[in-house]
């Protein structure tokens, strides 16, 4: 076979795949939509729970240190204050005065001038805008508003009668229940420090631009850890959790070429961190945060123990010592890697097909991990016997894994189908089948086929797929 690649695809391109072949559809579709929400088709939701599975076993069922919870979406109001989200999850907003036009001042910053903005002041921010005279990108007037800080909290109420009843928030991160079931789980189960606990879960974010597809969600699914530690541990522990995010990403095939580390420099710090880093990657927008890791020392559970008044101190009984543990925390948002892996998977060749014949074709190489469909199985022809007998097979490949028939249309275009979707392998079922009782197992990426009998077909898969 040969290959000619082309250059990496346009968001566009992405945003086309998506709708067209069911992965990603815009939100309340037949009502207009509503901005920038999505809702995951039948191979979307496969993805993202094939990348949850992957993280999870990875991060908890591989690990004997680390183990999971899954908390409520609404808190206690006072876990809010105790982080500091009331008073500093804030971002800077600025208007244009002619097209009312919202951006996010900092992004604006960085994009239009090229420049470092995160953690400015809104009067920092406020002069270099002013200063640079930028013309807004919407209607081009030069007529802004101050800079104001927006608190990005979803806000609702407990209770039946919106005055009387309790101000509550959409937990913006998944973090702060960890933390406030900390002392729940070191009661309940044999974990010892150091070790973590894991969630996967739904935040609000009432984001000032989102944009860009996915990588900008009102709601979004984070994965996060909080890995308690001595202080002590704390540089040794970052380092560890660093190599251990990239191995993770190698092992649900990301490539590195387009992965660096970035160090937030000291006034772009949360509130809460003493040293961040951030893994971005090259998305066809620039190079943008895809996950990351915090040191967050000890400060939610000294302000936990302070706002609640329980102790959360840990009592180490080898050393007769009590403390209170610091925190080493890696998160990722399932929709923001579920973007980036199709992105990077994504590939458009010139290809010769097995009679020298060219084509063009759009190939999601997906890691077998993430990939929606393991195998399809495709009858060459809609006669009975042939569909009859492909059927037996997906059965029996459906015992292990996840398969989809499909008999329409050329097997040539079935297969261009099966390759943007990113399926791994095609299963070919044909006339000589009911003699030899073999099929013809075709490579996405490769695009060899080889001749395997049937009986051997589940485990030859299972060994191909490397789950
Ligand atoms: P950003 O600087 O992009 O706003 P952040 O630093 O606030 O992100 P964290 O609070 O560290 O992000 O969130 C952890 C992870 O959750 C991010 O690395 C990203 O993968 C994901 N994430 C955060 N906000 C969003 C969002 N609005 N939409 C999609 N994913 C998000």
């Amino acid at each position: 076979m040969d290959v000619d690649q082309k250059p990496p695809v346009t968001m566009d391109g992405i945003v086309a795949l998506a709708k067209r072949r069911g992965f990603i559809y815009p939100g309340s579709d037949i009502y207009g939509g509503l901005a920038n929400t999505w809702d995951f088709g039948p191979l979307g939701v496969e993805i993202k729970q094939n990348i949850k599975n992957a993280w999870w076993r990875y991060f908890v069922h591989q690990r004997a240190d680390v183990v999971g919870i899954d908390g409520g979406i609404l808190l206690h109001p006072k876990v809010w204050e105790a982080s500091g989200h009331i008073s500093e999850f804030f971002d800077p907003m600025i208007d244009c005065r002619n097209c009312r036009s919202r951006y996010r001042a900092d992004t604006l910053v960085e994009e239009k001038l090229d420049r470092k903005a995160e953690g400015l002041s809104t009067r920092e921010l406020t002069e270099i805008l002013q200063e640079a005279n930028l013309a807004c990108p919407v209607c081009g007037e030069r007529s802004w508003t101050e800079v104001r800080q927006f608190n990005l909290m979803f806000q609702t109420h407990l209770g039946p009668i919106e005055e009387s009843g309790t101000k509550v928030f959409l937990r913006p991160e998944t973090a702060q229940n960890i933390f406030v079931n900390y002392k729940n789980v070191t009661q309940t189960t044999r974990v010892k420090v150091p070790f973590g606990i894991a969630q996967i879960g739904k935040a609000f974010r009432n984001e000032i631009t989102p944009g860009n597809f996915i990588f900008r969600v009102l709601e979004l699914e984070q994965m996060e850890i909080e890995y308690f530690i001595r202080d002590s541990e704390w540089e040794s522990t970052f380092q560890h959790w660093l190599d251990a995010m990239a191995e993770f990403y190698d092992w649900i095939g990301l490539r590195r070429d387009r992965l660096r580390v970035r160090e937030h420099e000291t006034d772009e710090l949360s509130h809460y961190s003493k040293r961040t880093v951030d893994y971005e990657y090259q998305f066809p927008f620039g190079w943008k945060e895809l996950s990351g890791l915090a040191y967050r020392t000890d400060f939610d559970l000294r302000q936990h123990q302070e706002h609640s008044g329980v102790d959360l101190t840990y009592y180490d009984q080898a050393n007769e010592e009590r403390f209170l543990p610091h925190v080493i925390e890696p998160t990722m948002g399932v929709e923001r890697l579920l973007l980036t892996l199709i992105l990077d998977a994504y590939n458009e060749e010139s290809v010769t097909d097995v009679n020298g014949k060219p084509y063009e074709r759009t190939v999601l190489k997906l890691h077998p991990r993430i990939a929606p469909y393991k195998a399809a199985v495709l009858p060459l022809s809609k006669k009975p016997e042939l569909s009859g007998k492909a059927m037996e097979i997906v059965r029996d490949l459906r015992q292990d894994i996840v398969v989809e028939y499909d008999e329409t249309q050329s097997i040539g275009r079935r297969y261009r189908r099966q390759d943007e979707i990113g399926t791994p392998f095609c299963v070919t079922v044909d006339f000589e089948s009911l003699d030899d009782n073999a099929v013809t197992v075709r490579d996405r990426d490769s695009m060899e086929q080889e001749r395997i009998p049937i009986a051997e077909l589940r485990q030859h898969l299972h060994d191909r797929l490397n789950q």
